[in-house]
């Protein structure tokens, strides 16, 4: 099967490109800012809802005008692309994914999405529309053989880094099934515990990282507003930030491949579930960033190589039920890591035994729908759970 999938490389663009590319950012910001404002306003005011058809055509009268007659300067697809991205904004918090959009912000990080039409791809050179030469690309990985991509983004991050990543329709071979299935439960002091008893925490290289960031930004701080050691020091920050977030996609990256190719079947609770389970701590607010973006990961990952993702929407006491012997306790406090069931005496570790439940729900949840009883875990059918230990 066909699959899309982007490749994310780094690029040095001239001097002359970067004038472009800060033109191009620019225009795109003011669009989809431009957008979001009318969006709101037609709502608000008449009730009315705009889209890509219609912003486009305000988009072309727009242009019309002397006074934003600048945005004729650059190319016209990215422009539009702003408007689709916007669109995509909308269904993300239509579909309870996201935040209402916000507007975007020039200290942020800057994109430019191109289509076919708006860039000329030959032997692996690329050339955008507007520029007379090729980007310099960093190749560090292969493209796949005689992949053509069908769009391009450019991106400026914060510390002045530019990417550009590459929409690729590609062959991905499922892989072989089969019989292994694993629940992953978000653990309170790990990252992820595993219902193997594997855990896999936070790697040690984060706590370092954060202790240079924490450095860094008190530094920042200390510097007199608007002179130029201060906006040093703002890089410096956003040099940090850029780079701890690369080394934990990566480390995300690594694990959910594994876990997506040594397991048919993998369950987790969603995000949602998890947050009205557990209190907002500092650490918490980190680990779901990773979270939310782990299981997205094995989301498409799952759809790559066929196999089976359960994501559990629905609330199940995951922690406070013995997975032995489906004991249920009334509470169980955040503190207390390990537990003896007081039915049938087993000593549990938390998350572990969380972990165990997951895959049970998970497995029930793919079997049949949403038949799921807390306490018994059996299908309606009255089947009983292939997983389950007797
Ligand atoms: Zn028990």
């Amino acid at each position: 099967m066909k699959q899309k999938r982007a490749f994310k490389y780094r690029v040095y663009p001239t001097p002359e490109q970067q004038q472009i590319l800060a033109q191009t950012f620019g225009c795109c910001r003011f669009v989809y800012n431009w957008a979001l404002r009318k969006k709101t306003d037609a709502y608000y005011n008449d009730h009315q809802r705009l889209y890509y058809k219609e912003l486009s055509i305000l988009l072309t009268d727009l242009k019309k005008q002397e006074e934003t007659h600048w945005l004729n300067e650059v190319s016209s697809v990215p422009l539009q692309q702003a408007l689709r991205h916007l669109d995509k904004a909308f269904l993300n918090f239509f579909e309870g994914r996201a935040k209402y959009p916000t507007f975007h912000k020039k200290r942020n990080t800057q994109s430019a999405t191109y289509t076919a039409n708006a860039f000329t791809w030959r032997n692996g050179s690329l050339t955008l529309a507007k520029m007379s030469e090729p980007l310099q690309i960093v190749w560090s990985r292969p493209l796949p053989n005689e992949a053509i991509p069908s769009s391009v983004t450019i991106t400026k991050d914060c510390a002045d880094r530019y990417f550009i990543s590459l929409l690729v329709e590609e062959e991905i071979a499922h892989l072989p099934c089969n019989e292994k299935a694993i629940g992953a439960d978000l653990g309170l002091k790990s990252f992820v515990v595993l219902s193997t008893g594997e855990v896999v925490g936070n790697p040690r290289f984060f706590h370092k990282d954060e202790k240079k960031l924490a450095k860094a930004q008190r530094r920042h701080a200390k510097k007199k507003k608007g002179s130029k050691n201060r906006d040093k020091a703002r890089l410096k920050v956003a040099r940090i930030h850029a780079c701890i977030a690369d080394r934990r996609r990566d480390f995300l990256h690594k694990l959910s491949t594994r876990l997506i190719r040594e397991n048919q079947t993998m369950c987790v609770e969603s995000l949602q579930v998890k947050n009205m389970v557990k209190h907002p701590t500092l650490s918490k607010a980190i680990s779901d960033v990773g979270w939310s973006e782990f299981v997205s990961q094995l989301e498409y990952k799952a759809d790559w190589y066929g196999r089976n993702l359960v994501k559990i929407d629905k609330w199940y006491p995951s922690s406070k039920r013995c997975f032995e012997c489906g004991h249920i306790l009334t509470s169980l406090p955040l503190d207390i890591r390990q537990w003896d069931c007081p039915e049938c005496g087993i000593h549990h570790d938390r998350d572990i035994n969380a972990a165990k439940n997951i895959v049970t729900v998970g497995l029930t949840v793919l079997a049949c729908g949403e038949s799921i009883r807390p306490g018994r875990v059996s299908s309606r059918s009255g089947k009983t759970q292939r997983s389950r230990k007797p």
